[in-house]
């Protein structure tokens, strides 16, 4: 691992990256090669875990060649030098600021969209000019083994190159001295992979997890409400970050939401021979949520089949925040439902909380609306909608606290590779004296002038 980073250093210090003809060139040869092997792609995906190809172009490849072609769309704008103002006590002066390439890129990946949690970090790091070694996730060992292969078909080494494997492989790379790492992950694998940044002083983006919420007030579109809340809650099978943990209900409506949402969930027939659902990734996680599930509360679904690794489109009510379903991010198809009397206690109880990922209102109300945007601090989310926030490249994607550091998509992923150097280019014409000795009472007059202080 060494001599590969060795290798990516030396050829960054080669400059060659730093052109950006180069860099446009390595997003198409990026996109060329997925567009190439999307089948091998679609069949190692669907090996993992069962995902349609309907659900892996549109949650996972149509938003890599999004990316992709918005920065091949904008890479001059964004690497162009930006003036700046000069203040008075510089004049005369040019100000700028001039981004510059981080270096060597680490970037590992998660398993519940492997290919878009892995790519798009990619597709940020080549924007911004840095090399790459890219750690998916060895969760879905088929479409990481792909990735590798269409990878190292496409792309030398010294420049970007795959590193497979699990915590041993991970770890090892951590002790190596990077000049970006970007993760995407859990909370806790996150304080890992910053303790180790740290060694180094090496800036990290951090994309992690937790449990997000949505809150449906007496007011709201019900229907609509439930309809996107449906989607976004079982897409993936649950396993998405940003989709909604949890929800509390204004109890007014409870009863009404419970019905509807049941029946939206019948309308949809979510089956993996549908293509609109997947299995849960391993057995590990089919254990996992089999616990969080209260026989007592479930109020539809609940049917865990652990051969298959599927468990049904499940909604519980009467539920707390004492119970075993709310006490970790959530991470599949459960949908815990919680009433509440007064937005007011519900807004504080989830400012109480580790600061979610993500969180949504679904309201008419003005009020309600203004209460939650600007009462939690949360990564970023939606109003009478969910999920969709991550489609839109001008929207930075990141967390917040335990849910993250940093941002990302559009120019924002360009920035997160990039540093932006300062500075300032005097001319050599002539030169006022006030800096230099002798420190004369006229000069420091001057002098305060000029920071009119
Ligand atoms: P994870 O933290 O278990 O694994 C993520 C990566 O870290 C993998 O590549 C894995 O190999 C590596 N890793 C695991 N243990 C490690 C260790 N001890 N040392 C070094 N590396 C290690 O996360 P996951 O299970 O793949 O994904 C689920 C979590 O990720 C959820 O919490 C979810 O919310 C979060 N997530 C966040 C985003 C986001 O964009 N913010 C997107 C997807 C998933």
């Amino acid at each position: 691992m060494k001599e590969l980073i060795d290798n990516q250093r030396w050829f960054f210090n080669t400059h060659t990256t730093k052109d950006i003809r180069f860099r446009l060139q390595q997003l198409r040869t990026l996109k060329r090669a997925l567009k190439a092997n999307e089948q091998l792609l679609y069949d190692a995906i669907y090996a993992d875990f069962k995902k349609s190809e309907f659900d892996t172009y549109a949650t996972e490849l149509a938003l890599v060649y999004h990316d992709i072609d918005d920065a091949v769309k904008n890479l001059h704008k964004w690497s162009r030098k930006k003036k700046v103002k000069t203040n008075l006590v510089n004049f005369p002066a040019k100000s700028y600021v001039i981004p510059q390439p981080l270096g060597v890129a680490l970037v590992i990946g998660a398993w519940n969209y492997p290919y878009q949690l892995s790519l798009a970090p990619v597709v940020a790091a080549m924007a911004a000019g840095c090399t790459i070694v890219l750690k998916p996730s060895e969760i879905p060992s088929g479409t990481s083994a792909t990735m590798k292969k269409v990878i190292s078909e496409h792309f030398s080494e010294e420049y970007f190159a795959v590193v497979e494997g699990g915590v041993p492989e991970t770890t090892e790379l951590l002790k190596q001295k990077f000049d970006k790492i970007f993760f995407t992950g859990s909370t806790f694998v996150g304080k890992i992979i910053y303790k180790a940044a740290a060694e180094h002083l090496t800036p990290v983006t951090l994309e992690l997890g937790g449990k997000s919420p949505a809150f449906v007030t007496e007011d709201c579109n019900l229907k609509m409400a439930v309809k996107r809340l449906v989607w976004g809650k079982f897409l993936n099978g649950g396993q998405t970050c940003i989709s909604p943990d949890y929800i509390l209900v204004h109890r007014s409506i409870e009863q009404r939401f419970l019905e509807l949402t049941k029946a939206e969930i019948e309308k949809e027939h979510y089956s993996v021979e549908n293509g609109n659902y997947v299995q849960i990734i391993n057995d590990r996680n089919v254990e996992r949520l089999q616990k969080m599930i209260d026989p007592e509360k479930v109020y539809h679904g609940g049917e865990v089949d652990e051969e298959e690794r599927i468990i049904s489109p499940t909604v519980m009510h009467n539920v707390t925040f004492g119970d075993a379903v709310m006490q970790e991010e959530i991470f599949g198809p459960i949908m815990p439902v919680i009433a509440y009397d007064s937005l007011d206690e519900a807004v504080n109880k989830v400012i109480d909380l580790p600061k979610p990922l993500s969180c949504y209102v679904f309201t008419n109300s003005k009020k309600a609306k203004n209460k939650v945007l600007n009462e939690i601090l949360f990564g970023g989310g939606g109003v009478n909608e969910n999920v969709v926030h991550i489609a839109n490249p001008n929207l930075p994607f990141g967390g917040v606290g335990t849910s993250g550091m940093g941002s990302y998509h559009g120019e924002d992923g360009f920035r997160a590779f990039s540093h932006y150097k300062s500075i300032i280019e005097k001319t050599t014409l002539f030169e006022l004296p006030l800096k230099y000795y002798p420190h004369t009472p006229r000069k420091l007059w001057w002098i305060k002038q000029f920071f009119k202080f």
